[in-house]
């Protein structure tokens, strides 16, 4: 990001507006969010929004700012730079000035960036470390208090050493979040200052879920106390998934599959009722301007009024995408594959599991092979695109359960075959080698982190796969499943392993570091911690880490499943079922999942959806004037069409159920993106609406509504040059006009140079005039003060892509600001 002449920050795509912050110096307190994963990673992910918006909601006045860990290249340009790991990508502040730390924590292996990421920003890596450091004489030094919550927080027992009770982060926060993050806020808000420290544990009195590492628990996983959705507006990421809204529909799972995290962690199964659901998408819509909708539930298809949301969705979004759903629903309400095949799903993840019937039982999947081939036969005739089957190795499987895949895929070739072709799908096989995670039945079974098992029957796997004509994928290395496998169930030392892998070096950015496993391996046979009672089959007493954490599900029907699992028992999930007893349920919660009736197609329903997607097929169309900031062009095409449309739709609310989508139809165009690389200033959007727009409405609001995209037959552009001497501004302009076949003459006067350019130039109908002026504009962010521009005027073939990539070439930062009207 551009630094100004008086060294702030320049105004970008993450200015403070994003995220509806108050000043720094204004605010009552300020957090950081932290990913410990990239950016361009978790742009589709919704945890960060979410945290965002439940503390937004309970805070305004509260400075809410992002990190995320920063990718290879920018990890080794900042190292350089000095530039922290962690800083706010609003403010731009390093992570020590920040209040509060609130990490959302993913999955396992990303714990292995959090003391890269604390280390890289000047904060000690452990807790007792930091209150040292802050109980030194003279107390100027103060830390943020750091926060570890998210989906694998229950499995993130290797940031805290159980014998010396120090630990990485201050607290952990187990369980939902949902009516929780806000007051937990709040709370740390409302330490005293000066003894937040001593005071955290007392956090855990008021908020349900939080644990203060300085205090050994007992703690209880937290349930969502809030039915509803947070208050505030999601923030909206300057990447391509600015136009979409995440939703969740439902929360927790409804099955007991025995080696699912979510499965025992997420519990019990609960239905946001449609009619709320449907207020908060008009809302989402509103307030972001998205135009996409994703169903951000893990069984979205178990929604008892699934059918009525997707239609409502659709009336609303121009896409609407739906991925996670459960295969035994899909066989007992067999129109819902053709319903979704209307309603635009062409890829179907069909997570299957087990390799054999034998293999799904152990795992409690509930899907019998003729259920199976049921819904895969329908999803192959109703013409889907794409199928990917996604597999669990739990290293058991025999020549038996091979055999069984075998004549599973032979099938699945045949029922491919019968396709004309040219429309089968394309089938992809994904298997990976089973986590043992904790809390759930299987952690209780042995662990193999030799690869010899695993390899032998993935290779049989791929062999057999290939044979028939399909994809064969492992999601990951053996490596990084072992060091997962490790960290989720965290032997003693853990804490010191990711602090002495830190010191060497390693991270996890979107694969390990080479040699990491082989470091951790080497590290913990050392200290004697992967030895049989780790790697053994374990008993129902035996010592797991987080032993103060009382699991949502209890730890009895957990062990009994384990057993049930070995003895190859299936027990049926309680979804219009009776109860099971697994202890996460209210009386109420219990009724309704008892009464839970699945939702069914009707004729009516395919009709309704049928019609909403052939009228997206001819929307009606408008083209309105806008201007595209500096800030926006800096970002994805998609931000700035979210940003117009939530400015639009702010003064005209009335088009929110009408409006599909806007896209740029000038500058951020695909052409525009060519012709004029990176530019701002006049551009033009084309709306797409399901019902004609009312012109005088817009226009009452401000808006130009024009016929038809610019094609402008003269367009005047001013290129500015910060920090670029007069030379080397002529030497760009003349090499680009040569290049180009644009004869020019130079004439130099007192305060520009311009380029009178020949016929044949001219003729090319691309630059008209040119002239290099000594400018240096007040706004114009800049590395080093003054600077030159470029003033064109171009015609209606203007092309300036290889000035640009000319300028790139030689490292000269251009500004191009685009006038039309
Ligand atoms: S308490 Fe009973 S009804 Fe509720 S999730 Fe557990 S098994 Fe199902």
């Amino acid at each position: 990001m551009p630094t100004q002449a008086d060294g702030t920050r320049a105004p970008g795509p993450y200015h403070e507006r994003s995220f509806y912050n108050p000043g720094w110096a204004d605010s009552r307190a300020r957090f950081l969010i932290v990913r410990l994963s990239p950016f361009r990673d978790v742009e589709r992910s919704a945890p960060h929004g979410f945290l965002y918006r439940e503390m937004r909601a309970a805070m305004p006045d509260a400075y809410i700012d992002f990190s995320f860990f920063p990718a290879s290249r920018d990890r080794s340009r900042e190292a350089v730079d000095g530039v922290p790991t962690m800083r706010g990508v609003a403010s731009a502040r390093p992570a020590a000035d920040f209040d509060a730390i609130f990490i959302s924590n993913a999955y396992t292996l990303e714990l292995v960036n959090l003391v890269p990421s604390l280390a890289g920003s000047g904060i000690p890596a452990t807790r007792k470390s930091r209150e040292l450091a802050e109980a030194a004489p003279g107390g100027k030094v103060r830390y943020p208090l750091i926060v570890l919550g998210g989906s694998n927080a229950m499995a993130s027992a290797s940031v805290y050493d159980e014998p010396s009770g120090d630990s990485i982060v201050d607290a952990v926060y187990f369980g939902e979040g949902e009516g929780a993050v806000g007051a937990l806020a709040v709370a740390i808000a409302g330490l005293p200052a000066a003894s937040r420290r001593d005071a955290m544990p007392g956090i855990g009195s008021e908020v349900a879920g939080f644990w203060a590492c300085a205090s050994r628990g007992p703690v209880s996983q937290a349930k969502a106390i809030q039915d509803g959705y947070p208050l505030a507006p999601p923030p909206v990421f300057a990447g391509e998934e600015a136009g979409t809204v995440r939703l969740e529909i439902t929360r927790g799972c409804p099955s007991f599959c025995t080696f699912c995290f979510e499965g025992w962690e997420r519990k019990p199964y609960r239905e946001t009722p449609i009619e709320a659901v449907l207020a908060e998408a008009r809302s989402l819509k509103a307030r972001t301007g998205a135009s996409t909708v994703e169903l951000a539930s893990y069984n979205f298809n178990a929604h008892s009024r699934i059918v009525d949301i997707i239609k409502g969705l659709h009336g609303l979004f121009d896409v609407v995408n739906f991925q996670s759903q459960r295969v035994d629903i899909l066989a007992r309400s067999p129109a819902l594959v053709r319903f979704e095949i209307a309603a635009g799903k062409r890829s179907f993840t069909v997570g299957v599991e087990g390799i054999s019937a034998r293999a799904r039982s152990y795992f409690n999947k509930e899907l019998s092979e003729a259920d199976l081939r049921a819904v895969l036969g329908r999803i192959i005739g109703e013409g889907a695109r794409e199928i990917k089957l996604f597999y669990i190795l739990s290293g058991f499987e025999d020549g038996q359960d091979i055999t069984e895949f075998s004549a599973f895929t032979g099938w699945l070739r045949a029922a491919v075959a019968e396709r004309p072709a040219g429309s089968r799908p394309r089938v992809m096989v994904s298997a990976g080698e089973l986590i043992r995670m904790p809390f759930t039945p299987l952690s209780y079974e042995g662990l193999i982190l030799d690869p010899i098992p695993y390899r032998a029957i993935a290779a049989r796997l791929k062999e057999i796969t290939g044979h028939d004509g399909f994809e064969y994928r492992s999601p990951e290395s053996f490596d990084e499943y072992c060091l997962s496998q490790v960290l989720a169930l965290s032997p003693p030392g853990s804490m010191a392993l990711l602090l002495a892998m830190a010191g060497h070096g390693y991270v996890y950015d979107r694969s390990l570091s080479k040699g990491a496993w082989i470091f951790a391996k080497g590290w913990l046979d050392a200290r004697d911690a992967l030895g049989a009672t780790f790697i053994g089959e374990k008993s129902r007493d035996y010592p797991f880490a987080y032993p103060f954490v009382r699991p949502i599900a209890s730890k009895d029907v957990t062990w009994e499943r384990f057993r049930d699992a070995r003895a190859a028992r299936e027990r049926h999930s309680c979804l219009g079922a009776s109860c099971a007893g697994c202890g996460a349920c209210s009386d109420g919660e219990r009724a309704f999942l008892e009464a839970h009736a699945i939702d069914t197609v009707s004729e009516s329903d395919m009709h309704d959806i049928e019609a909403i997607v052939a009228a997206k097929r001819r929307p009606q169309e408008l083209y309105i004037r806008a201007a595209l900031s500096r800030a926006s062009a800096q970002a994805h095409p998609a931000y700035a069409a979210a940003q117009f449309l939530c400015g639009l739709y702010a003064v005209v609310p009335s088009i929110v159920s009408v409006v599909w989508r806007a896209e740029d139809a000038f500058l951020a165009s695909s052409e525009g993106l060519e012709r004029l690389p990176g530019a701002w200033g006049d551009t033009c959007y084309r709306l797409l609406s399901s019902k004609p727009l009312d012109v005088a409405t817009l226009e009452t609001a401000g808006y130009v509504v024009v016929e038809q995209a610019p094609a402008p037959e003269r367009v005047q552009i001013r290129i500015y040059l910060p920090g670029t001497g007069l030379s080397d501004a002529v030497r760009l302009v003349s090499d680009f006009m040569t290049a180009a076949a644009m004869p020019f003459t130079l004439l130099k006067t007192a305060g520009e140079t311009r380029f009178a350019i020949s016929g044949k130039g001219l003729r090319k109908r691309n630059v008209l005039e040119a002239a290099v002026v000594a400018e240096c504009v007040a706004e114009v962010p800049t590395e080093s003060p003054g600077g030159y521009s470029i003033a064109l005027a171009c015609g209606p073939k203007y092309d300036l892509g290889d000035l640009a990539t000319l300028a790139a070439k030689r490292r000269i930062a251009l500004d191009l600001h685009v006038a039309l009207y």
